[in-house]
């Protein structure tokens, strides 16, 4: 079967590779239908340092698929169900997995995609538990941005920071897969939402999904123009994923007690700020990765009343680097998806 590696640093092959084994007790099989390119796609091909990983490696940590075959003890799922796959294998047994916090497990053995082969390839074996249903109306496409993209933000948004109806939001990068979810689930329980874009031609398709205000970062500061747009009061949440280039902006964009909420930093992981103003103002900082699996299967229910993926691009498999250079050029508005 075919398999998208990464054999070094910015260099994939598309290889033809063993299909898995029948899937074993408390296992499916799934065939793979769309992968969805994220922010750590693109940190996994440039190659990062410190990451505990071996290459070659399947890429692709965000995708769906359909079930081929059942393991031994499986009852919850059929051949021919439509799913999707948790992004890291988690060890089901501890206690952040009991409650339900899975992006805290104690035990983790990595993200798939990126520390573990992922979802890149025509069939993979998955623990039953770590895979969870497509209500019938959402495709394959759109489910492939449930996992990841949907997930994080959901989790950033409502478990991290507490959005709350009515609040004032910052979303940075209003164009990224993550940028767009960010809007139209503020938008959705009625915030206000104010978003960056790095072009005028974004600015309308982030209108079009519920930004009520447009900065275009490029000819603007935004810190300014959000004191502006708020009458000097400054924002209930900043959704911060930019880092280095406008984590020192975005705090100053925050009311007294506002909160940040963190996924990424995509200009740079360095800053410094000032802790003085940090606690005389109150601000809550708070870092998110992932997601848990009620936040995927909040995610589904999203989109199957309707709040569904903006995307952007649609590729074949052996275009998957075109995908990640888009991303890289930050020239996306929405969600790159690689069909298989
Ligand atoms: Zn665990």
């Amino acid at each position: 079967m075919r398999a998208l590696t990464l054999v070094a640093d910015r260099r994939l092959e598309l290889v033809d590779v063993p299909p898995p084994a029948a899937p074993g007790p408390r296992e499916v099989q799934i065939r793979i239908k769309a992968v969805a390119l994220n922010h750590i796609d693109l940190w996994g091909f440039r190659g990062m340092a410190f990451a505990k990983r071996k290459l070659p490696l399947v890429v692709g940590a965000e995708a769906s698929g359909e079930i081929v075959a059942v393991g031994p003890d499986v009852s919850e799922f059929n051949s021919g169900d439509r799913v999707v796959m948790y992004g890291a294998l988690t060890c089901g047994t501890c206690q952040a997995c009991r409650q339900g916090r899975d992006n805290l497990c104690e035990n983790v053995q990595g993200i798939l995609g990126f520390h573990l082969d992922g979802f890149s390839r025509e069939l993979v074996n998955m623990p039953a538990r770590l895979t969870i249903p497509v209500p019938g109306t959402v495709s394959f496409r759109d489910a492939a941005c449930a996992p990841i993209a949907f997930s994080t933000v959901e989790h950033m948004l409502f478990d991290n920071a507490k959005l709350e109806p009515g609040e004032t939001i910052l979303v940075h990068a209003g164009g990224s897969g993550i940028g767009t979810v960010a809007i139209m689930m503020a938008n959705a329980i009625g915030c206000t939402v104010i978003t960056t874009v790095g072009d005028d031609a974004k600015a309308d398709k982030a209108r079009a999904i519920g930004a009520d205000h447009v900065i275009n970062y490029r000819t603007d500061r935004f810190e300014h123009m959000v004191r502006k747009i708020t009458a000097k009061k400054g924002v209930d949440v900043v959704f911060e994923h930019v880092g280095a280039e406008t984590f020192n902006g975005s705090l100053l964009c925050l009311k007294r007690g506002g909160r940040l909420v963190t996924c990424g930093a995509t200009s740079g992981p360095v800053t410094t700020f000032n802790l003085m103003q940090l606690f005389q103002q109150q601000y809550r900082i708070f870092g998110s990765f992932g997601s848990s699996m009620r936040n995927v299967r909040d995610s589904l229910a999203k989109m199957a009343n309707g709040m569904l993926p903006v995307i952007d691009t649609e590729v074949p498999i052996a275009e998957f680097e075109r995908g990640l250079q888009r991303l890289e050029g930050r020239q996306v508005f929405g969600k790159v998806v690689v069909n298989f």
